[in-house]
């Protein structure tokens, strides 16, 4: 390799490293140290098929990856005997995943969701070829259950699948599952599915007292959480859980590789289950609790500074999303803030700091 081809990634390494100062509009968190797994990189890790079944590829993770998807079984009280699930590249492909599974179940069902549910799972929907029914939000972010009334009761004859946001992408609303579940039941709708999309709070209200219960206790039957979101990973991830009886209808014996095909991808990444369970492992329960409630406080030290500046911030109970009137782009850049319409957020991450939340208050208040 030449020497300039070096010097580029070096640069380039450089570059991403200055990046990172000012990253504060995403819900990535940027503090981790896998340096400790560096070895593993030099092996082609593949997780291909079911994590459940024994396979003839032996260089693979399952074992951590099972140890993962207890975890956040656990985590989210699914029962323990009928469980499936699996390490995925993101939130975007759990969503799919759990649209799939429920499209098998109900290959008549409408797809339910709010207006404020994330990009991709219109196009999910789409590549599925599922019939849908976008649903009014309230301000906050959250579904508003008078439309969803009246659009369950418009569609009445197929079955209802609820895509339920567990913080929503802007403003980190919370979809209320009891509010969606009397709904349902006041329509005497007497089959349903719901899947949760907990791509970001799935790692922050499980470790939150006295917050809305989403888990699979209430009758969800598939959930997705991100892992490179809360818990940081330097390659995409996620997982997702679902109800095992429910995949068992959709799952097909591959005699190549030796197991079930039933993950979205065929080749599946081996290398971040690893990076989960050892998250898992240096941080545990009470570890993520703390982290939690620093970045909780902190969205808070966030909106009070905010608005003691004159800037009209504002947040969900629980979130760690502190919103407020879109900025100019030269803010919006230096930042990297999201940004939708005419509003903006900071998601008040382990690496968003008080220091950093003062430096943004300081140049949003310059501009009101
Ligand atoms: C980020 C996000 C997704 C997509 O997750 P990826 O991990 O980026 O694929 C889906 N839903 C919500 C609410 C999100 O915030």
């Amino acid at each position: 390799m030449k020497k300039s081809d070096l010097q580029k990634i070096k640069n380039f390494e450089a570059l991403v490293k200055g990046q990172e100062k000012t990253f504060v509009g995403y819900p990535v968190n940027t503090q981790f140290d896998y340096s400790d797994l560096y070895g593993l990189l030099s092996y082609p890790l593949n997780n291909v098929g079911d994590p459940f079944a024994e396979g003839y590829y032996h260089l693979n993770s399952r074992e951590f990856e099972l140890e993962v998807l207890d975890w956040f079984a656990r985590l989210n009280h699914a029962p323990l005997d009928n469980y499936w699930g699996y390490v995925t590249n993101g939130g975007t492909e759990g969503n799919m995943y759990g649209l799939y599974l429920a499209r098998e179940l109900y290959p008549k069902g409408v797809v339910y969701y709010s207006q404020d549910t994330h990009y991709s799972v219109s196009k999910n929907i789409r590549m599925l070829g599922m019939e849908h029914v976008m649903i009014k939000s309230r301000q906050n972010g959250e579904m508003d259950y008078q439309d969803l009334r009246e659009m369950l009761s418009t569609w009445r004859c197929a079955p209802p699948i609820i895509f339920a946001n567990i913080g929503t992408t802007m403003k980190e609303g919370i979809d209320d599952i009891d509010e969606i579940k009397k709904v349902l039941h006041s329509l005497a709708i007497p089959e349903y599915y719901i899947h949760v999309d907990a791509a970001l709070a799935g790692m922050t209200l499980p470790f939150i007292d006295n917050t809305p219960i989403y888990d699979f206790t209430t009758g969800v039957q598939s959930m997705s959480i991100s892992g490179h979101k809360f818990i940081g990973s330097p390659v995409p991830c996620g997982i997702v859980l679902a109800l095992k009886s429910n995949v068992g209808r959709i799952a097909r014996a591959i005699e190549y590789v030796g197991s079930l095909d039933s993950t979205v991808s065929g080749s599946r990444n081996g290398f971040t289950p690893i990076v989960l369970w050892y998250a898992m492992k240096k941080y545990g329960f009470n570890g993520f609790k703390k982290m939690v409630r620093k970045c909780v406080r902190n969205a808070e030290y966030a909106v009070r500074s905010f608005n003691a500046k004159g800037v009209k911030a504002w947040k969900n109970d629980f979130a760690i999303t502190v919103v407020f009137p879109r900025p100019s782009d030269k803010i919006v850049k230096k930042w990297q803030l999201a940004v939708q319409d005419d509003i903006a957020h900071v998601i008040c991450m382990p690496q968003v700091c008080k220091q950093v939340i003062d430096k943004i208050g300081e140049d949003l208040a310059n501009e009101t």
